[in-house]
């Protein structure tokens, strides 16, 4: 663990996800999450390779549960590996929403950065503020230690103007800030490097389309190391169909149905992004395992939710071929890009005109004994690779960390 271990937050309103990483071996040595934060129930978990747990930390705010956290990750560590967590962690690294314009990569921390990430937390008004809080939370208890922010949105600021501009008026892009962002870049930037890796090619020569595929989904087309296209925009709602954000809709859909309903615009966002997606087709779930099962067992419903969401998905990633001009490959991440065989074979066929076939047996055991390929040879390719930010955000704030060693 010596001097390359990092600790990576992930702060959201009610809620903390952590992961402690050894950066030197490229291993987690532990993760966990604290949740319900300042409710009764708030609850502490976390599982190293071999063990796991939970504890109760009622009604634990940010603060409380932090403390709580590093009281664990000290226990553990001490018991593990001897020594003291905070003697040996080189760095702390946050994962933070929205970096507007201003952040165009991973940055350390000052308070001139924290700042500006405040100001443009207007930008995601349910996550930056969460972020925030976590970053002068762990600064609080960590007063000496370099603290890095991560940005979901930093990868995809390589985009070209023509992608990312809404077709408004121009000054509403100036003035307020409103284009396209996307989000999700920390895991594209690790897909297709790691694409980079399985294809033994620099990936400064790659034409990839990345598609995270979790409880939110977003895809991206990369060039040459580069996010050019993708499809979530201003918010993360966006784009391809998701657990429950509906994604595209036509945009007089709040009036409309404001005036059906009579309710209001905060309700209808609402509804789009809670509501909607798969929970909303099936009227039963927004977990696609679910609907698996359910479609399997004759439910008419659960099988639409499955077939909207790869139909729309394939039409996006068709799409995302524009600015590539050709296919390296096709990459299928997230917890139901990487599981799910049936969701990657309806997508694939709906794109044979991209010249994917899709190998069955390949398919069916995640690309895990062929190198990631789960389409047939001679066609385009198509690939699970699995996804990891913690690893992204743990090995941009190491080398932040050594650069500043270097510098100072
Ligand atoms: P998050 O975006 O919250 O990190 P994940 O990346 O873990 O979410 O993805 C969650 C989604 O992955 C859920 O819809 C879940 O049903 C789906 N998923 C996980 N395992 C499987 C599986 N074996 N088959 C199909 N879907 C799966």
């Amino acid at each position: 663990m010596n001097g390359s271990t990092i600790l990576v937050i992930n702060c959201g309103s009610s809620s903390i996800k952590f992961a402690l990483i050894d950066t030197g071996a490229d291993t987690q040595l532990v993760s966990g999450w604290a949740e319900r934060l300042g409710q009764p129930e708030a609850q502490l978990g976390w599982k190293t390779e071999d063990a796991r747990g939970s504890q109760p930390i009622a009604r634990a705010d940010h603060r409380g549960a932090m403390e709580a956290i590093i009281d664990r990750l000290e226990e553990i560590v001490g018991s593990r590996y001897g020594g003291t967590l905070t003697a040996q962690l080189a760095g702390i690294g946050h994962r933070v929403v929205h970096g507007g314009e201003s952040f165009t990569r991973s940055t350390a921390i000052t308070s001139a950065v924290l700042a500006e990430i405040e100001r443009v937390s207007h930008l995601a008004p349910l996550h930056n503020p969460a972020n925030v809080l976590g970053i002068k939370t762990a600064q609080a208890l960590f007063p000496h230690l370099a603290q890095v922010a991560v940005f979901d949105t930093a990868f995809h600021q390589t985009l070209p103007e023509h992608a990312y501009l809404y077709a408004l008026p121009y000054e509403l892009y100036e003035q307020h800030g409103v284009r396209r962002y996307g989000f999700h870049g920390t895991s594209h930037r690790y897909v297709t490097r790691r694409a980079a890796q399985m294809l033994d090619r620099p990936d400064a020569d790659l034409a990839l389309i990345s598609a995270h595929l979790g409880n939110g989904c977003s895809a991206a087309a990369v060039l040459n190391g580069r996010s050019v296209d993708t499809t979530m925009g201003l918010t993360p709602l966006e784009g391809l169909v998701m657990g429950t954000r509906s994604g595209d809709v036509d945009p007089s859909l709040h009036e409309f149905l404001s005036n059906q309903l009579g309710i209001g615009l905060a309700d209808v966002t609402n509804l789009l992004n809670k509501k909607s997606g798969l929970l909303g087709l099936s009227g039963l779930n927004n977990d696609m395992r679910a609907l698996e099962a359910a479609s399997a067992a004759g439910d008419h419903r659960a099988q639409l939710a499955i077939d909207v969401f790869c139909y729309r998905l394939a039409k996006y990633l068709a799409a995302l071929a524009v600015p590539l001009g050709r296919i390296d490959a096709m990459i299928f991440t997230g917890g139901i890009g990487e599981n799910s065989a049936l969701v990657r074979a309806k997508t694939l066929d709906h794109l044979a005109i991209l010249g994917f076939r899709v190998d069955a047996e390949r398919n069916a055991g995640h690309g895990r004994q062929s190198n990631g390929a789960i389409t047939q040879d001679g066609s385009t390719l198509a690939l699970v690779v699995p996804t990891n930010e913690e690893a992204m955000i743990a090995a941009d704030t190491i080398e932040l960390v050594r650069q500043g060693i270097a510098e100072g």
